[in-house]
């Protein structure tokens, strides 16, 4: 049963045809129109995939910001622009085929857990670091939603290293501190990548990836105590320093866990197919 999947980003959409192996052909990328053409660009890309595929069985979308999986509403996404979106019957009624909407970071969650660093697992964290910092908590093997759809937000947890502003608001979040933007930020050399800020030597530089790595130690110890995952899959693009970033988070994290074994934490295995693959997953759920 192949599927169409589409993993929609805020300034790129990764789409494919997907095998029940997770082998993807026809896997393009196109721009992610602004809007009023964001959701026409979405459509086309599907169509033109589905058309690729031949007689797919269902289409997978993933869409970020706060999405209603239950009844197929996309319904805010800053950086999209939209809310309160049917997208889901939207692409139905266009594509003439069973849609499956579902949020960007559950969908990586459960491609990881199917296809990645957490198969076989039924409780991890799945936590991307990129531009901002959204997690999934898989739960008894299923990635929890929460009341509204909005859990997984741990990047808005205060954690006790300072009281920096936040985008969204309140002071002293994990976001401030770990995510790829705050190291960039927070560093403050015109030019320099979060990469180049977590592998330099300069003192200042140490000290901003020391603050990044404290402040994870402590989310990831409340969300331990809490939830007690048996692995913490760290993704997105920061976890593309690997070890340089894994040791010392895991030397911290152990550290400070006192009375019981800290969980494994470990790199995402699917990188930037994470999506897509989950996205494709939530279509073959469907049938
Ligand atoms: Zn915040």
């Amino acid at each position: 049963m192949s599927v169409v999947a589409l993993d929609v980003g805020g300034t790129l959409m990764k789409g494919a045809v997907v095998a029940p192996d997770g082998t993807s052909t026809a896997a393009e990328q196109r721009p992610t129109l602004r809007q009023p053409d964001t959701v026409e660009g979405i459509l086309a890309f599907a169509a033109d995939l589905v058309a690729a595929a031949g007689t797919p069985d269902a289409v997978g979308l993933a869409v970020p910001g706060i999405v209603d999986e239950q009844n197929g509403i996309a319904r805010y996404s800053t950086n999209l622009g939209w809310r309160d979106l049917p997208l889901r019957a939207i692409a139905t009624e266009r594509l003439g085929l069973p849609v499956a909407l579902v949020h960007d970071v559950r969908a990586g969650a459960l491609a990881e857990a199917e296809f990645g660093a957490a198969q076989g697992m039924q409780d991890f964290l799945f936590l991307p670091i990129g531009t901002g910092i959204a997690g999934t908590a898989v739960i008894g093997g299923r990635p929890y939603r929460g009341a509204d759809g909005m859990a997984g937000e741990i990047g808005h947890s205060p954690v006790p290293v300072g009281d920096e502003p936040c985008a969204c608001g309140q002071r002293g979040c994990l976001e401030t501190y770990a995510s790829a933007a705050a190291l960039v930020r927070r560093y403050g050399t015109p030019g320099v990548t979060a990469a180049d800020v977590i592998t330099s030597t300069d003192p200042k530089a140490r000290a901003v990836v020391a603050d990044a790595i404290c402040a994870l130690s402590y989310a990831l110890t409340t969300y331990t105590m809490l939830l007690d995952p048996a692995v913490i899959v760290i993704g997105g693009g920061l976890a593309e320093a690997g070890d340089t970033l894994m040791e010392p988070l895991r030397a911290e994290l152990a550290a400070r866990i006192a009375w019981r074994m800290p969980p494994r934490v470990v790199k995402a295995a699917l990188g930037a197919t994470a999506g897509r693959l989950g996205a494709a997953i939530s279509a073959w759920r469907l049938g």
